[in-house]
């Protein structure tokens, strides 16, 4: 059950009607992942874009979700608590949405607590290797991190950027973090079957992200997108700028042939990515779909 309940929440599984034109952005990232702006900033800056509805959905903590649904009762703007698990396909990297699950629940806790941790040891031993060439510490990377910070490549970027060997987080993952160098370490991630499974155990909603960002690294195969929907998945992320026009029409198709919903998102990562708030967006009905089936109520 929520542990923030907002005046005009209904309670239980009694899901809210979304009028048509309401504005939805299910996919943020703040501070407490890979985002630069605090949970409390990306929601008044969602509440200043014009948006009704926001997801924030770091990578592998809900460390943000308290602070998010202070501000977005303070600025009005709802609030779907998320999370991005990191997953793996054998070696295809897979992120999976999760909203309005339990974050207590251990089967999910104990594969983000693996890999938080398992994170750590495997940006330490990047930084080892990338400061055989340049002059790059382990205390310049967790200067660029809070408390608890879900740490990933883009700390390591931004350490890059703040001694001046590159412009910007993309640049530095065109080069020295580009999994092509000698530079790149993988971490821990659990099988995304298993993900999807722990996800549904935790009351959650899991949703399949940029499924079709091969800009990104290997993609998954359909055939790997169909067992997802056998272990449990209920929707694809189609509308989202790592997409081709080909993607989201052939992404589309899967969706509809093994019946998962369709959601857009931004993907926002504050400054750390030129994706801004709200420039794709989710369905209201689709909002309605993941309000009933998740454990948790949104925040409003
Ligand atoms: P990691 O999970 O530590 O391997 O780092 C992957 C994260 O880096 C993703 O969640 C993205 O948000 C971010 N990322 C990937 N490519 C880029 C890029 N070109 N510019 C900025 N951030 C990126
Ligand atoms: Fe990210
Ligand atoms: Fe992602
Ligand atoms: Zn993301």
């Amino acid at each position: 059950m929520s542990d923030v309940v907002g005046p005009g929440l209904t309670g239980g599984d009694a899901g809210a009607h979304y009028p048509e034109g309401v504005r939805i952005d299910l996919h943020t990232h703040s501070t407490a992942s890979d985002g630069t702006d605090a949970p409390a900033q990306v929601v008044a800056d969602a509440a200043a874009a014009g948006l009704d509805v926001l997801a924030l959905t770091d990578h592998d903590t809900t460390a943000g979700w308290a602070e998010a649904a202070r501000a977005a009762q303070h600025h009005g703007v709802a609030l779907v608590r998320g999370m991005e698990v990191s997953a793996r396909s054998g070696h295809v990297s897979v992120h999976l949405l999760s909203y309005l699950h339990d974050p207590t629940h251990p089967d999910l806790l104990v594969e983000i607590e693996r890999t938080r941790e398992d994170r750590i040891s495997r940006a330490r031993r990047m930084v080892e290797r990338i400061g055989e060439d340049y002059p790059l510490t382990w205390e310049d990377v967790l200067s660029q991190t809070q408390e608890g910070t879900t740490i990933g490549r883009p700390h390591i970027a931004d350490a890059l950027v703040a001694s001046g060997h590159v412009s910007d987080r993309s640049a530095a993952f065109a080069t020295i973090l580009h999994p092509g160098t000698g530079y790149y370490v993988p971490h821990y991630a659990p099988d995304v079957l298993d993900a999807v499974r722990a996800v549904r155990a935790a009351g959650g909603v899991p949703v399949f992200a940029h499924p079709g960002a091969d800009g990104r690294g290997r993609v998954v195969s359909d055939a790997v997108i169909e067992e997802m929907a056998d272990a449990g998945l209920l929707g694809l992320e189609v509308h989202h700028r790592d997409h081709s026009a080909q993607q989201r029409a052939r992404l589309e198709d899967i969706a509809h042939t093994l019946g998962l919903f369709v959601t857009g998102s931004s993907d926002y990562h504050g400054a750390g990515k030129p994706n801004r708030l709200g420039e794709n967006t989710t369905a209201p009905r689709v909002l309605e779909t993941i309000e009933e089936l998740g454990t948790l109520d949104v925040i409003r």
